[in-house]
């Protein structure tokens, strides 16, 4: 039965992935009274490749405590299948292989133990702003009411929605998990797969998880047909073609507009719902945890917050953190992804053949240097104004 809460929350977190678990955890710390409420039941299954680059790991509560399936030392790069080259990776965190069920659900579980309210099953179906807090609406008619809001609700964000998020580029991207035999996983133990494609700015990946390996291709939203054709292709090549998938789906990912808003009034969006993803290797999770844990941070200024000035300031430096860091992080990409859309071949020569460019690379997967810092090297900048002259 439909019920009007009298009950006033600190922070209230939509969406328990690695945004919103986070974002309820450190507000829970801080000693903030929180609510996280989550639409799927816990554990719940997302399309994701569950890849842990050194900066995901590096953001994880220390003691997550879960399992890891694989740690990857090799990349195998292919250009549409052909000029295959495995380069071996040797950086201080390895990329790590886990299933999202099961992040997402340890995750959520550490920011129940710092004191979050979690509750599962239930769908957020309206915001609405008043003076000195916000209400929601859920799908059984419940009314929630808060002093914060974090929206954490994933790319298809209802309330990215209601604070006027705006995503300049948007993608389709289409995963089996399948279950390979044992000679297939040794095969593929220790080595993950990242393959360009022929639409542009597409590329497809197989990672290894012991028994299973999660495969997928990503391209521009828009092209279905084409997508689905380039996924049979991949998988066909990959011999993976045959396999019955324990899952099978398709997801958006999302890159916000440089001037896109993240907060409005008090609310606050972090993650997927705030278009925060790496906009060449849609690599999100290190933004969502980061984003998260910020947004946890703020939300509980923003709920002690009486009046309009401290209410900005709260805002402000959850928008600043966020510029100043993963914005510019997505900057570096884009500049990337320009590349890499215009010629896939070049980025594949330069990673394959310069052995220099795969250590950063590798020094980017493994943790110890970022996409800017990589793009900041005398090297790189010559490299980019040779191409920017070329085009
Ligand atoms: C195919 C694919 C592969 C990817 N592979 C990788 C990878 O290997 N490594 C990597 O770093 N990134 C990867 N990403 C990106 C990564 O999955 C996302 O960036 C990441 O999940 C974002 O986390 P989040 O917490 O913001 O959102 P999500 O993980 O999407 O969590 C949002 C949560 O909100 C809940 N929710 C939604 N609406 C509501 C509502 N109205 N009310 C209540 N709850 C709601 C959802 O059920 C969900 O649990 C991949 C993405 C795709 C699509």
């Amino acid at each position: 039965m439909a019920t009007e809460g009298n009950e006033l929350w600190d922070v209230v977190v939509v969406g328990a992935g690695p945004a919103g678990a986070s974002a309820a955890r450190v507000a829970a710390e801080a000693g903030g009274r929180v609510l996280l409420l989550e639409r799927a039941a816990v554990p719940r299954y997302k399309t994701c490749g569950g890849g842990l680059i050194g900066c995901s790991q590096t953001h994880l509560p220390e003691g997550l405590g879960v399992a890891v399936h694989d740690e990857i030392e090799a990349v195998t790069f292919g250009l549409g299948g052909r000029r295959q080259r495995t380069l071996a990776s040797d950086g201080p965190l390895r990329c790590k292989m886990v299933f999202r069920d099961d992040l997402d659900a340890a995750l959520t579980r550490v920011a129940a133990e710092a004191g979050a309210v979690v509750r599962d099953r239930t769908t957020v179906v309206g915001i609405e702003d008043h003076h000195d807090v916000v209400t929601l609406r859920t799908g059984s008619g419940d009314v929630v009411r808060t002093r914060a809001l974090v929206g954490a609700d994933g790319s298809a964000s209802r309330v990215g929605r209601h604070v006027g998020v705006q995503c300049e580029q948007v993608d389709l991207a289409l995963e089996v998990e399948v279950p390979v035999d044992r000679g297939t996983a040794a095969g593929w133990r220790g080595r993950m797969l990242l393959e360009w494609g022929p639409l542009p700015g597409s590329f497809g990946w197989v990672f290894p998880k012991g028994d299973v390996c999660t495969a997928g291709v990503v391209a521009a939203r828009g092209q279905g047909e084409a997508t689905r054709d380039y996924m049979r292709d991949f998988l066909d090549r990959h011999g993976l073609a045959h396999l019955t998938p324990l899952h099978d789906t398709g997801h958006l990912t999302r890159c916000r507009r440089p001037d896109s808003p993240l907060a409005r009034h008090r609310t606050l969006v972090a993650g997927d719902a705030a278009g925060l993803c790496d906009p060449w290797s849609r690599e999100g999770i290190s933004f969502a945890l980061r984003s998260g844990t910020w947004a946890g941070e703020a939300a509980v200024r923003v709920a002690k917050a009486e009046h309009e000035p401290d209410l900005a300031r709260a805002r402000d430096q959850y928008v600043a953190a966020v510029r100043s860091t993963l914005e510019v992080e997505m900057r570096a990409s884009r500049r990337i992804m320009d590349v890499f859309t215009w010629r896939p071949g070049v980025l594949h020569t330069a990673l394959t053949a310069v052995p220099p460019v795969w250590r950063r690379v590798d020094a980017y997967l493994t943790g110890s240097t970022t996409i800017p810092a990589v793009l900041g090297t005398p090297a790189a900048r010559a490299a980019l104004r040779a191409i920017d002259l070329f085009r």
